[in-house]
Formats: structure tokens, C-alpha cells, sequence
């Protein structure tokens, strides 16, 4: 028996199917009754060639198959399909990805790739650990592999206004914890985060997110107001990124219109986590993760990669987590240090390292949106580049007014990722500059692509 054949799923009891709904709606009371019925679903990104990206659907064993279909019509649930999961051909081959001269046991963890064979933390750790060029080719290039077959080759080009630099928590590494001193701290008012959200849709950019500290100063009746507004005023999507608040708030953001919510892990070691968030608790972290997407938000997440005290087990964890909680959207970063906190004399996420760590979340979560972070960006003049061809489609413009930047120092130096830089590392990576960006805004700007 080959290798590959030992590996694919034999059983029939095995094999999983999933469920797309019409609606995130539809989909959201699917999951409430099959599990009031006791069937054992797990909302997921719509896996590699079914549905786009950003679709959400429900996996369940193949055996509940003919049970689901009664209930969900029974209960008027208005459905588009169900998917048996089955190996897919590859729609790209994989040839030239063992071209490289691979030693046996890093061959073998990528046929499983190849093969949708799920990876243990040890083979992700045998991918990670590489020093090798030749490997880490080969491994950037499947990563490369999976993002166009996902998501294709445009890079979509989003905005990020940073509102508030206030904090309540004391998160070790972050330049705008609580007890930082010598800081100016700001709060954007409605019309101002409305200025900059119109900007940006003069620019032609469809999704703002809007992040911030943990700042209770915007009550939820604020963040509400200010959703809606942006969903009435512009055609911009909101993505929150604003840290923990009640399942309460998580609902009434999602109702007054924002779809998606960005709540990082930061590390999904226990230990490490704990040592890293002297106001968080570990596992109501994952409650609140999980509140996210019960509350039908696209969710995101993501971890540092570099952060003092890490191992490679700990950075395969978290891509274990990103799988487990079905993450859609995943941002990873080195590790930067910050004036003003207790880890300001560490040295900084190694590059290669995390552009590994990219590469296999992209091979493992496959259908998802990933960015190229500012983080990387700041890391490295061509770290934007290097992480575009490694598996990442996604870059968010800082859109703060530039007079306010400097006060969102979450790490030192940070890189003010604007179009023209989003522009240069789009073309070095030979990807496709997104459509939806106005030719008369980059005319006017004096920009070409
Ligand atoms: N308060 C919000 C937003 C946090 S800032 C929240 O808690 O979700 C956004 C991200 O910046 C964080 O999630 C973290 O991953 C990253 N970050 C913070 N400090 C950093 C540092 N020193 N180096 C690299 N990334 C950092």
C-alpha cells in the first residue's frame, strides 16, 4: 500500500458532509437544531472548492445525512446544498513542490497536505522546525498553491482605523497596555471615524475594521450607533476588532451590521497565554470565541509568532486551534517589541519563522482570508511580499488620521502600511491589485499599478 493510501479515510462511518445554508440567518437556526436534536454539527469555513471563502457551513457525520435533510425541511430552514466531503483533485498540481530536495519526513507530512490527511502537532512541528531553504520553498510554495485554489490571485485591499489607544487591560506585550506611561491617549469621536469611513470608500475599499483597546468609555449604545451609520451612510462592511465584551454586545453589533469580528488568541497554550494576560482567563477566551461565531460573525483570530517563552509545539497548537474553531479569517505576526513594557528588551519574531507559521495555517485552514500583517510589514521591508507569496491575500491600510498614528504604537516603529506601500508589495509578489479600488482615486493620488 502507498503511502497516500494509507492515510485517505477507508470507512464509510468516517466520512463527513457539509451543509450550506442561504443565509447566515438559515444557517445559525440549522446549527441550533440539529443540535437541540442531538445531532453533532460544527459550524466551519466552507471547505477548499465549495462555496467562496467567506461562507459559512455546517460539517456533520454522513451517517445523520437523510436525518438532517427531514429536519432542515421540516423546519423550513432554506438550504443550498449538501457536500460529501471527499478527497478533491488538486486543481493545481503539486509536482514542482517535491521538485526540492526534501528529506523523507518533511515530504511525508506535505503528501498528507496534498492528500486532506489531517496533521498532528508533530508533523506540524517537522514543518515548522525546518531551516532549510530548499524545505521552506517547497512548503511556501504549497501555501502559495492552496491560497489561489481558495482565493484566488487578488489581494484584497482593506482599512483599519484605530479609534481609541485607552485600555483597561495590561497585556505584556502590547505598547498600549493600561500601565504604559508617557502615552497620549485618544478617543476618535462618531464624525471623525465617519470622515476617515468615508475616505475610504471614495478609495473604492469595501470592509473597515474598526479596532481599538479595550476602551468600556464606548458603551455599547456608541459602537451601535457608529455600526449603524457606517452600514447606512457608505456600502462598507464592518469588522469589529475592539478585544472582549459581553455576549450581549457581540449580539447587538452583529444586529445593528457588522459581520465580522477579530478576537486573537495571541497564544492557544495555556501556560504561555496565562503568563502573557495578567487580566485574562484562558478559557473564557475560547467562551468568547465561541460566542463570536454563535452570534453569526465571520470570525477572526490568530497569534504572535516569536513571543518570549515560545516553543514550535506552542505555534502548532495555535494552528491546531485556528482548524478546531473553524476560524475564517487568520492573522499571524511576529512578535515586535514595545517602548514602555516588560518586554521591551526582547528581540523580535524571527521572519522565516513566521512566514512558516503562515504557510501551514494556509495549508491547514485552507479556505480562509489571511492577511500580510503591518507586524511582518514592520519586521521587514519585504516582510508584506514575502508573506503575500507564502499564503496570504489580505492587506490592511492603516487608515487612522495620520496625526493619531503615532499613539498606536502597539509595538515600536510600526510600518504605516498606506496604499502606496499595499501597491509595492502587491507588485513585487506578481499578484493581482484588486479591481475594486477607484483608478480615479489612484490617479488622482498619482499612484500607478
Ligand atoms: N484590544 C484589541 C485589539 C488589540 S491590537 C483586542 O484585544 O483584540 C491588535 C493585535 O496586535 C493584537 O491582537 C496582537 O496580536 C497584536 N499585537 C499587540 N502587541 C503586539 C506586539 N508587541 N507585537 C506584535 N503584535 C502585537
Amino acid at each position: 500500500m502507498s503511502l497516500r493510501e494509507k492515510f485517505l479515510p477507508k470507512t464509510a462511518e468516517g466520512k463527513e458532509c457539509v451543509l450550506l445554508c442561504s443565509s447566515t440567518y438559515h444557517m445559525l437556526k440549522a446549527d441550533k437544531l440539529l443540535q437541540k436534536e442531538g445531532i453533532q454539527g460544527i459550524l466551519v469555513p466552507a471547505p477548499r472548492g465549495i462555496g467562496s471563502a467567506c461562507t459559512t457551513a455546517i460539517k456533520f457525520k454522513e451517517t445523520d445525512r437523510s436525518r438532517v435533510e427531514e429536519l432542515i425541511n421540516q423546519y423550513g430552514i432554506s438550504w443550498e446544498a449538501i457536500h460529501l466531503l471527499e478527497k478533491k483533485d488538486r486543481k493545481i498540481s503539486w509536482t514542482d513542490v517535491y521538485k526540492f530536495s526534501l528529506r523523507e519526513n518533511f515530504k511525508n507530512v506535505l503528501r498528507k497536505l496534498e492528500d486532506e490527511v489531517e496533521l498532528t502537532k508533530e508533523d506540524i512541528v517537522i514543518l515548522l522546525a525546518t531551516q532549510d531553504k530548499e524545505e521552506m520553498e517547497a512548503l511556501f510554495l504549497a501555501a502559495d498553491r492552496v491560497r489561489e485554489e481558495c482565493v484566488g490571485d487578488e489581494v484584497d485591499v482593506r482599512g483599519v482605523i484605530e479609534f481609541s489607544n485607552f485600555c483597561r487591560k495590561d497585556c505584556l506585550y502590547c505598547g498600549v497596555r493600561k500601565s504604559k506611561k508617557y502615552l497620549p491617549r485618544y478617543r476618535m469621536t462618531e464624525d471623525e471615524i465617519m470622515e476617515q469611513v468615508k475616505n475610504m470608500e471614495t478609495m473604492g475599499l469595501r470592509t473597515v475594521a474598526l479596532q481599538s483597546g479595550e476602551d468600556p468609555w464606548y458603551t455599547t449604545e456608541k459602537i451601535v450607533t457608529i455600526i449603524k451609520r457606517i452600514r447606512k451612510e457608505t456600502q462598507l462592511t464592518v469588522t469589529l476588532s475592539v478585544g472582549e465584551r459581553s455576549k450581549e454586545d457581540y449580539e447587538r453589533f452583529f444586529e445593528a451590521g457588522s459581520n465580522a469580528y477579530l478576537l486573537k488568541i495571541e497564544s492557544a497554550n495555556r501556560g504561555l497565554f496565562q503568563t502573557l494576560h495578567p487580566d485574562d482567563d484562558y478559557d473564557l477566551r475560547k467562551k468568547h470565541t465561541i460566542w463570536l461565531r454563535q452570534s453569526g460573525y465571520l470570525v477572526g483570530s490568530g497569534n504572535m509568532v516569536g513571543l518570549p517563552g515560545q516553543t514550535l509545539e506552542h505555534l502548532a497548537e495555535d494552528i491546531l486551534f485556528l482548524k478546531e474553531y473553524a476560524i475564517h479569517m487568520v492573522s499571524i505576526g511576529p512578535f515586535l517589541p514595545a517602548r514602555g513594557t516588560p518586554f521591551v528588551g526582547q528581540p523580535a519574531g524571527d521572519l522565516f519563522l513566521t512566514l512558516r507559521v503562515i504557510a501551514v495555517a494556509r495549508l491547514v485552514c485552507q479556505n480562509i482570508f489571511m492577511p500580510a500583517t503591518t507586524a511582518i510589514a514592520t519586521l521587514h521591508p519585504k516582510g508584506q511580499t514575502m508573506a503575500l507569496t507564502s499564503g496570504t491575500n489580505v492587506i490592511m491600510l492603516i487608515m487612522t488620521p495620520e496625526k493619531l498614528q503615532s499613539g498606536y504604537q502597539i509595538y515600536d516603529n510600526k510600518n504605516s502600511v498606506d496604499l502606496e506601500f499595499a501597491i509595492k508589495s502587491i507588485k513585487e509578489s506578481g499578484r493581482k491589485f484588486p479591481a475594486h479600488i477607484r483608478p480615479e482615486y489612484l490617479e488622482m493620488q498619482g499612484l500607478k499599478i
